[in-house]
């Protein structure tokens, strides 16, 4: 069976291209009824605090990936690594090398002067340990093969060759006994039962050495699919002046885990010229032969269209319920927050529908919501502010008076009383309902004039357009 994983090291944030790597991983296990694991690489013991491991779990977990098994933490694997590390030694394939700074600087810099990229010359390859200086200890050394070759046949990159001649024996072991990062991954997805490695481009050239520890090893080698790595718009590998990083920074803007789950997948991948995937067609349709091998460029503009066909997906309830999860993310969330009582949100619950149709973000929808949860007197736009002329705060007055018996408080009711009141003034329809609209939400355009009457309900009503008349 197949087992995937996904192997972050903690950095403070779930990064997207970690998000997107994530996703690909679970979905070639969800769509083989395998198993994706979770490791989290924890080495680095200054960054992996429990607030960057939080950080990544919760990213995780709001865009809907889950894992199966218990988390492996690779720090506390390292007595295992450095047994492995004693049965390499046993065996001959690695070996004590006690070469001192020094030594390595001149090694290095003769190297480089003959043009070679293998740095370490082997000296203590074959040495007898009984030549070892006294008081030094020795890092363990792979023992790597010198001539021929060591490929992968990679399901993203096809095959990659290196020169074993351009490959050094790498360190397995610290002088310390700490484990380094090429032995701890190998030992890890080895132990783990690991069939498959999908992960960042960035990761290729370590391919080669991992290949050369398992071979040591007699190991099984997992199939490699190495995903080219997200690009901003302009070309360039996405950094931070591109936009955010973080997946909990697109949260915080308002995009809906299904959009972001929908964008990420398409990032690097296709199936034909579908766009829009629900989470069953994405496990479906995903392999790893449909990745590109050209890195995949960051569209705003694309995930924010995407984001307000999922937001136009869902019914008021829903939305509401995502916008609650939403406050204490956003910034500025908590005036909402605050004042979101059982009768306010039957108020959200009407709006709703009318402002979603428009909304490209969680954040525009509250944004867009504001007039059902302003304070009196509601602040006025610009535009507003020009709709609200002295001859349109008188017709506010005298609407106002002529609104104030109408009943039931419905859309149709008031639209009939405001139709009528227009007739007799004179009026056409929108010389009313434009200072009417501004008066009540502050803004030149919002949802229909007469759901948000409804939906501010009579005593609002009058009173914000007795704040604006004159
Ligand atoms: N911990 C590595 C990273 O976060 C990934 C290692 C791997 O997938 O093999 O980039």
């Amino acid at each position: 069976t197949v087992v995937t994983r996904f192997a972050p090291s903690p950095t403070g944030f779930l990064h997207i291209g970690g998000a997107r790597t994530a996703l690909f991983n679970w979905l070639y296990a969800r769509a083989r009824g395998g198993k994706m694991l979770l490791r989290i690489e924890d080495t680095d013991r200054e960054r992996s605090t429990q607030a960057a491991i939080d950080a990544i779990l919760d990213g995780l977990a709001w865009i809907g990936l889950d894992w199966d098994g218990d988390t492996v933490y690779q720090f506390s694997r390292a007595a295992r690594h450095r047994e492995v590390v004693e049965t390499l030694l046993a065996s001959g394939g690695a070996y004590r090398c006690y070469a001192s700074q020094a030594e390595l600087d001149a090694m290095r810099e003769k190297a480089r002067a003959e043009g070679r990229t293998r740095l370490y010359d082997g000296t203590w390859r074959d040495r007898d340990p009984s030549e070892a200086p006294a008081g030094v200890k020795p890092v363990i050394r792979l023992k790597a093969p010198l001539i021929g070759e060591t490929a992968i046949d990679d399901q993203v990159q096809g095959r990659v060759v290196w020169q074993n001649e351009n490959l050094d024996d790498l360190v397995l072991l610290r002088s310390d006994g700490t484990p380094t990062y090429m032995l701890a991954v190998v030992v890890d997805d080895h132990d783990m039962g690991v069939t498959h490695v999908i992960r960042g481009d960035d990761h290729l050239t370590n391919a080669a050495r991992q290949k050369q520890i398992y071979d040591a090893l007699g190991w099984t080698v997992p199939t490699f699919a190495h995903i080219p790595l997200i690009h901003g718009p302009d070309g360039s590998k996405m950094s931070k002046r591109h936009g955010a990083l973080g997946v909990d920074a697109y949260r915080a803007m308002g995009y809906l885990p299904a959009a972001m789950r929908n964008y990420l997948v398409r990032l690097g991948w296709s199936h034909g010229d579908q766009e829009i995937f629900s989470t069953e067609e994405m496990v479906a349709a995903f392999d790893l032969p449909q990745i590109g091998r050209s890195p995949a460029r960051f569209d705003f503009a694309k995930l924010e269209s995407l984001n307000g066909h999922y937001i136009r997906q869902l019914d008021a309830p829903a939305l509401l319920a995502e916008i609650e999860k939403l406050l204490p993310h956003m910034a500025q969330g908590d005036e909402l927050a605050r004042k979101l009582t059982p009768a306010l949100r039957d108020k959200l619950l009407l709006a709703l529908p009318g402002l979603k149709e428009r909304a490209k973000t969680l954040v525009d929808l509250v944004e867009q919501a504001r007039f059902v949860y302003a304070d009196r007197p509601i602040a006025l736009d610009d535009k507003a502010k020009a709709l609200l002329t002295a001859d349109a705060r008188a017709v506010l007055g005298r609407l106002a008076t002529a609104l104030a018996p109408v009943e039931p408080w419905t859309a149709e009711a008031t639209e009939a009383a405001v139709r009528s009141f227009a007739e007799e003034q004179g009026l056409k329809l929108g010389a009313v309902a434009q200072p009417l609209r501004a008066a009540l939400t502050g803004r030149a355009t919002s949802p229909g004039i007469f759901e948000v009457l409804a939906t501010l309900g009579r005593e609002e009503c009058l009173g914000r357009l007795t704040d604006q008349a004159g």
